[in-house]
């Protein structure tokens, strides 16, 4: 079997879910597990609405544009007005308005996951109705019964034998009788042994497909995106990009660590873990090759790719008596980083000093250096731009670097990072 990943782009209007109808079609003779985000930006929009209500904010014009953009869409691909969408959409909004009548806990992360959750619930519910209305038979799939997480909200952890367990009762028997089954679930959430609500965090729905592959013993993924694969570099930014064909899971995990927005990151070692290879594969033209990315062992990539990271701050510590940085000293700096919730970008250290890449936080940059500067001397440059470049060449750094200040410099075998004026 497969499992198929559509996300919120490749549902945006009623001809993007016509369009999703068309590539299941295609696949007529397998049984598939679809996973599907919510559409469009409908996210972002239950996010904001999850802001008022916990603010008690009047969120009412919010909650009508959720409404109006998913109406439109079913008036748009539902002729018969007697249809089962009409219902069941129905008791999600008002499902939705009741909870939204409820004064919140003081608990925002909790409140936040019993809203969000229904952009998922709403675009698989639709899909569901459309297919059957093409003639296609296919069972909808309430995510949060089976993907069991803790109770960590809107980041929660993936209790994986449990997981294991309910995705073997509920859905590995389904696929087993003999006959096809399309099954049509959601991205993104889950529920804690007791039935709460939860999502497992931004752009999870990855992440939600790779669970239910390894759950399943699936053949393969195939995450259908707006690209024609993964690309050496963000098309956002550049003209002439490469699509990767074939890359290995250390490649794929690399270049997502690093900070290329190809997958989340969680993807890839579920799959890696039972060898079940990914394919990438653009939904505007299903019929081209995209990118495997798999097991593979021969120096994959041979094309330069680059990852961006804007707004960069380079921090750099040095002991104040000029002595050197010694393991005592790196200690007690990794400890006032991690305290403070840092990621660590990059870092590079010398006789006397330690160098730091962090994202910009203005916060937690202000608490981190007066943290520091009890013990050390600190200096540090704003607006700088980090630049990954993997199976690097000079050619690539001399144009990526375009003349700039270089202020830090990493080399590795396979991989070049650079700090730069921004
Ligand atoms: N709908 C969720 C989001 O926008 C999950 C996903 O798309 O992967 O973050
Ligand atoms: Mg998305």
């Amino acid at each position: 079997m497969k499992v198929f990943k559509f996300g919120g782009a490749s549902v945006n209007n009623a001809d993007a879910v016509r369009n999703v109808v068309n590539i299941l079609n295609n696949y007529a003779d397998d049984d598939l597990l679809v996973v599907i985000s919510a559409m469009g930006k409908t996210t972002n929009a239950l996010e904001q609405l999850a802001n008022a209500y916990f603010k008690h904010e009047d969120y009412t014009s919010i909650l009508k544009s959720i409404i109006e953009y998913h109406f439109d869409i079913i008036n748009d691909l539902f002729d018969d007005s007697h249809n089962h969408i009409f219902e069941d959409i129905n008791k999600f909004f008002c499902a939705l308005s009741h909870k939204l009548s409820q004064k919140p806990t003081n608990n925002f992360d909790l409140e936040y996951d019993q809203i969000v959750v229904y952009g998922e619930l709403l675009s698989t519910k639709i899909i569901h109705h459309y297919l059957k209305t093409t003639g296609v038979w296919n069972i909808w799939f309430d995510a949060r019964q089976v993907i069991i997480t803790d109770n960590s909200f809107k980041e929660a952890k993936v209790n994986w034998k449990l997981t294991t367990d309910e995705i073997e009762f509920s859905i590995a028997s389904k696929y087993k009788d003999g006959e096809k089954r399309i099954i049509i679930t959601q991205g993104f959430i889950g529920g804690t042994p007791n039935g709460i609500s939860t999502t497992i965090g931004r752009e999870g729905s990855d992440y939600s497909a790779s669970i239910f592959a390894y759950c399943l013993d699936a053949d393969e993924v195939f995450i259908w995106k707006d690209v024609p694969g993964v690309l050496n570099a963000d098309p956002k930014y550049f003209e002439d990009t490469t699509k990767l064909d074939s890359i290995s899971y250390r490649e794929a995990i690399e270049l997502a660590y690093y900070g290329a927005s190809i997958i989340h990151p969680k993807t890839i070692k579920p799959l890696q873990n039972k060898n079940i290879p990914l394919k990438v594969k653009s939904f505007i033209h299903p019929e081209e090759e995209g990118t495997i990315i798999s097991d593979i062992d021969h120096a994959d990539g041979l094309v330069p790719s680059f990852i961006f990271k804007k707004n960069q701050t380079l921090v750099s510590i040095s002991p104040r008596d000029f002595s050197f940085i010694a393991e005592d000293n790196l200690s007690d700096i990794f400890k006032t980083i991690a305290d403070i919730g840092i990621k660590i970008n990059l870092m590079q250290n010398s006789a006397i000093s330690f160098s730091i890449c962090i994202d910009e936080n203005k916060y937690r940059f202000e608490n981190l250096i007066s943290e520091l500067q009890k013990d050390y001397k600190v200096k540090y440059n704003h607006n700088l731009e980090l630049i990954t470049i993997r199976n690097y060449d000079q050619q690539t750094i001399d144009k990526l670097v375009n003349k700039r200040d270089i202020k830090l410099e990493q080399k590795s075998r396979l991989t070049v990072q650079l700090v730069v004026e921004g």
